[in-house]
């Protein structure tokens, strides 16, 4: 398959790339190298010829629509978009105009390029969404691909946007749509200002490691390659129209998965005092949500997927690279407003 991934520069779509590109298909990474973008993450399939970068914006209908003519893609992998809460908190212009507007710019020229080529039936527009548009759960349940929408960040209420209009999509037009929200991802390659690559950098600096309130909120951790391979599988044999939950079976509050990070460093870089000692508890978050879990079933069912590592034995794996990757990370903690606290202006 000839696949346009948007946002492979980033944490996600870079692993996506990757694992295409070495599956034999043909990979077309459309970025615009935002902040959060970094062809670094590609530098083991730059010089493959089936992998071709294109610098682009998805808020420019015209770049898109040029792209897509020229490389005339099998399917598209919707990735690109603005993903940090925090971030999204203080300034959340830029997560309405790349998530919801960009998406609808990549709906509008996928669609006028699957009208121009005879409207080919095994033509895919994958939408990638995340578990927080379904809000906020208590002490139990789970969210399934039928819970309603209740979004409480700027972030999230974006996401929950883009992924009605890629419904609305599908039902108006009859553009050949799949879609999946997947739960907090981590792994190498992850960019320096999200939990886990603090967590680790934090402590490897020894700088307090910051945990937000009590660090009692519990989220569904997936590891990177896992969830890409999740991807793959939803992009060739997921049901038109239909969404997908893809969640790591690894439910952990905060504070439990900081711990786990620091003992895996304490037997890989031991120092004088156990890193732990290092947490220190922060303001909260503004409107942190308190509990995601994903209700697995339907990808499991469906489509036969399950993950395929533990977190301890997927935390061990991103720790080691994170020791292994001094000079990526170095980089990109350069970059604007990395190492500060994020998420207070709101
Ligand atoms: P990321 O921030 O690491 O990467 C985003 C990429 O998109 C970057 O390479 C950036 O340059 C590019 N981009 C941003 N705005 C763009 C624009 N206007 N035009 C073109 N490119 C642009 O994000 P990620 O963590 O890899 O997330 C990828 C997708 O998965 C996002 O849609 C996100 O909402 C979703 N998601 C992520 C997580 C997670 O845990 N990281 C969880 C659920 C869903």
């Amino acid at each position: 398959m000839k696949i346009l991934v948007t946002g492979g520069a980033g944490f996600i779509g870079s692993a996506v790339v990757r694992l295409a590109v070495a599956r034999g298909h043909e990979v077309v990474n459309l970025d615009a190298l935002t902040y959060a973008g970094c062809l670094e993450n590609l530098a083991s399939v730059a010089d493959d010829p089936f992998y071709t970068f294109e610098q682009a914006d998805i808020r420019d209908r015209a770049a898109l629509d040029r792209i897509l003519a020229a490389h005339q893609p099998d399917a598209v992998m919707h990735l690109a978009a603005e993903s940090h809460v925090d971030r999204s908190i203080d300034g959340p212009g830029d997560f309405i105009e790349t998530n919801i507007t960009g998406t609808y710019n990549m709906l509008e020229a996928a669609r006028s390029y699957w009208v121009a080529q005879g409207k080919p039936e095994g033509f895919r527009f994958h939408h990638i969404s995340t578990d927080e548009v379904y809000g906020s759960l208590g002490a139990e349940g789970m969210f399934t691909e039928d819970t309603p929408y209740d979004p409480r960040s700027p972030y999230s209420a974006s996401k929950a946007s883009s992924d009605h209009l890629v419904r609305a999509w599908h039902e108006t037009y009859g553009l050949p749509v799949v879609l999946t929200n997947c739960s907090n991802n981590y792994g190498a390659f992850h960019f320096p200002e999200k939990l886990v690559p603090v967590v680790i950098l934090n402590a490897l600096a020894g700088k307090p490691i910051p945990v937000y309130g009590q660090g009692l909120n519990v989220r569904d951790w997936l590891y990177v390659e896992d969830h890409a391979d999740a991807l793959l599988l939803v992009l060739e044999k997921g049901a038109l129209g239909r969404s997908y939950n893809i969640g790591g079976e690894n439910e952990a509050r905060n504070i439990d998965l900081v711990k786990t990070i620091c003992s895996i460093l304490d037997q890989k870089r031991p120092e004088e005092t156990p890193y732990a000692d290092q947490i220190t508890f922060v303001q909260d978050r503004a409107g942190h949500d308190l509990r995601y879990a994903i209700d697995p079933s339907r990808i499991r069912d469906e489509l036969g997927w399950r993950p395929s590592v533990t977190v301890e034995e997927g935390l061990e794996r991103t720790v080691q690279w994170y020791l292994d990757n001094e000079d990526w990370w170095r980089a990109l903690q350069n970059r604007d407003g990395v190492g500060q606290r994020l998420g207070t202006k709101g």
